[in-house]
């Protein structure tokens, strides 16, 4: 079984856009695409949900909790857990948490940061978030990039605290190399042979490979180029005519779970 996971936000909310000023809440319509293709195939999925979108679109996000999908925070304002200072961060993770819980009415148990910005060594964040009662964080990308991540981050799940659980997004490992794929920018990226051939061989290698899909990678209408440079418009929008079809195809061949039952499941 794989993950679906959803990071739940708009593109405004990205990063990857020049900033204020952009606040087109756009995203709804592509939710309520994701929520019909996962019930069609009968699929377990998980959505991390950034707080203030759930606050715009109470309704939709009560139909992701009422349809039996697990629901998790992207934190409140999908700030950077490493462009504030710790105080701010932490209301943030502690007002999406209510929120969320709010609207849905179910506990939320798992936690990604926005951006991939947390970093192994921030104790204040895991004992924050053992304090919430969160069970699992999937926040640590096992790869480098300009933007996030990092080769010290491991690769398998693995505990910050002795209650909290780390599930990483998904690398491939060829010896000491290491190449991510099956998630936004890289499902998009690669060929999806490749992303075949790679799930297959995690899947053979008894891991879980996470897949996450953001909703405005699913938006294609040509309306909105709003990334701040040239090598963000391409991060964000590269071979995005294609995710949607993608998306299908994994939904489609392989069973999944949610985030909730694999940390369960390591215990
Ligand atoms: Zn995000």
């Amino acid at each position: 079984m794989i993950c679906l996971t959803f990071d739940v936000e708009e593109r405004f909310h990205s990063h990857l856009t020049a900033g204020d000023g952009q606040r087109q809440w756009s995203a709804g319509d592509s939710i309520a695409r994701l929520i019909d293709l996962l019930e069609e195939h009968g699929r377990a999925a998980t959505f991390f949900i950034v707080g203030e979108l759930a606050e715009h679109y109470p309704e939709l996000i009560r139909r992701i909790g009422d349809a039996g999908f697990e629901i998790a925070s992207h934190s409140h304002s999908h700030l950077k857990m490493d462009a504030a200072n710790r105080r701010v961060c932490e209301a943030d993770i502690t007002r999406s948490k209510h929120v969320l819980e709010d609207i849905t009415g179910r506990a939320v148990t798992g936690y990604r940061a926005p951006s991939w910005t947390a970093k192994l060594t921030d104790d204040w964040l895991w004992d924050h978030l053992v304090s919430l009662g969160f069970q699992y964080d999937s926040s640590l990308f096992p790869f480098r990039t300009n933007l996030y991540g990092s080769f010290a981050n491991p690769v398998a799940p693995s505990r910050l605290r002795p209650s909290l659980h780390e599930i990483p997004p998904t690398v491939g490992t060829l010896g000491p190399l290491r190449l991510p794929y099956g998630g936004g920018f890289y499902l998009r990226l690669l060929p999806m042979w490749l992303t075949r051939r790679l799930l297959r061989r995690d899947l053979s290698r008894g891991r879980t490979p996470i897949v996450y899909v953001h909703p405005w990678e699913l938006d294609v209408q040509p309306s909105r180029p709003i990334e701040s440079s040239r090598f963000n418009r391409f991060v964000g929008n590269y071979n995005a005519d294609q995710t949607w079809d993608r998306l299908v195809e994994l939904v489609h061949d392989y069973p999944s779970r949610t985030m909730n039952a694999l940390c369960h499941q390591l215990g």
